[in-house]
């Protein structure tokens, strides 16, 4: 990156520039504001930070978390570096708890050339409308989750807490003018922006709401079919257990989720319950010759998921259990959550024609399409 070929001696002045209060401010309670707070380090005892400290321009200088915070850093041209990696927009530094949190404080768009080519991939121009359809979501998750850590001074993770977010280095021609073409529109129901989730692989029908996690689902989160995600990598796969690797990784599992089996309790039976439309399992039964034990559908990828996986949840929740060559085994369709847009599904309808519009109206039951205000 040209940003990071040239280096300069770090100018000695900068230990005096360390800003001690105000931080750039933002209106918190303006939902549709265009400036993103995105946390993208945390926990770190230095940093180094190129960008204009009070009004001093600092080249690499070394932020430690003995320093006094906040350290506010303006970019110069609008671009800031944080430990040789380049982003657009400013940079204020928190200490917590003893360490070093770097807030990167963005513009919406430039925000979402950092995220999309992360979440979508790389892709040729004739998928274009798949990263536009990725564009707006994306645009659309971050307007709805705007002040979501509002205490802790950030609006967004840079990791798929939220949204994978990255440096300048992985943009794309082809991703920022997706984003160009698609500046401002978000998805909205009933005049608010949609929660909108989306995910790599459905396996052929995504999930509904409710399948992922607790609460009152929103209409628009619903399961519909998907013929578009067959050539996915995740479309189907299987895992092999013998039976006591099993039934102990179960135990340790029940016991992570709070719904520990006491290990005199012999367990006789495992249920799986469906939810008809999307497939998935609504809850997993477990019997006993005690009684029996009922664990809800949302917890389904952490009950089966093992170090294997990635995060230690299984693949998805769209999975047969079952004995097969002596083995215990469990066939699987999809990766994520299942929710919303199937990624692998929008390159697909891109790929046979399908614009962005009819992507995203095909996984979000029901919403328009607006422009942020
Ligand atoms: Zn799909």
């Amino acid at each position: 990156m040209i940003m990071n070929g040239k280096r300069i001696a770090a100018i000695a002045l900068c230990l005096q520039c360390i800003m001690l209060s105000r931080c750039i401010h933002y209106t918190r309670t303006d939902r549709m504001r265009t400036t993103m707070r995105v946390s993208i380090l945390e926990n770190a005892q230095t940093v180094m930070i190129t960008g204009i400290i009070g009004a001093t321009y600092c080249t690499d200088k070394k932020i430690s978390a003995q320093d006094k915070f906040p350290v506010l850093v303006k970019g110069k041209h609008n671009t800031v570096i944080v430990n040789n990696k380049t982003y657009h927009g400013n940079l204020e530094l928190l200490n917590v708890n003893n360490a070093i949190r770097v807030i990167n404080i963005v513009d919406m768009e430039d925000y979402l050339k950092g995220v999309v080519p992360c979440e979508i991939g790389r892709i040729s121009p004739a998928l274009a409308e798949a990263a536009k359809a990725q564009a707006v979501a994306a645009r659309t998750y971050a307007c709805a989750h705007i002040d979501q850590y509002a205490s802790l001074g950030f609006d967004l993770y840079s990791t798929i807490r939220d949204q994978v977010y990255r440096d300048m280095s992985v943009e794309t021609e082809l991703t920022n003018q997706a984003i160009d073409e698609t500046k401002g529109e978000i998805l909205s129901y009933q005049g608010r922006p949609i929660e909108a989730k989306y995910h790599s692989t459905c396996g052929g029908q995504t999930a509904d709401f409710n399948d992922a996690w607790p609460g009152t689902p929103p209409p628009y989160l619903q399961s519909v079919r998907c013929t578009y995600c067959e050539t996915s990598p995740h479309f189907t796969w299987e895992k092999r257990y013998e039976a006591g690797d099993f039934y102990a990784g179960l135990r340790m599992k029940l016991k992570e989720i709070g719904s520990a089996i006491p290990d005199s309790e012999y367990i006789k039976n495992i249920s799986l319950i469906r939810n008809k439309r999307s497939k998935r399992i609504l809850r997993v039964e477990i019997t006993t010759k005690v009684r029996t034990y009922t664990i809800p559908g949302y917890q389904v990828r952490a009950l089966f998921g093992d170090k294997n996986d990635p995060g230690d949840l299984l693949k998805s929740n769209y999975v047969m259990l079952g004995v097969k060559d002596g083995k215990i085994v469990l066939w699987g369709h999809g990766f994520g959550h299942g929710v919303g847009m199937c990624q692998f599904g929008a390159i697909e309808m891109s790929r046979q024609g399908k614009t962005y519009k009819e992507i995203l109206q095909h996984y979000y039951t029901g919403v328009k399409l607006t422009r942020m205000r």
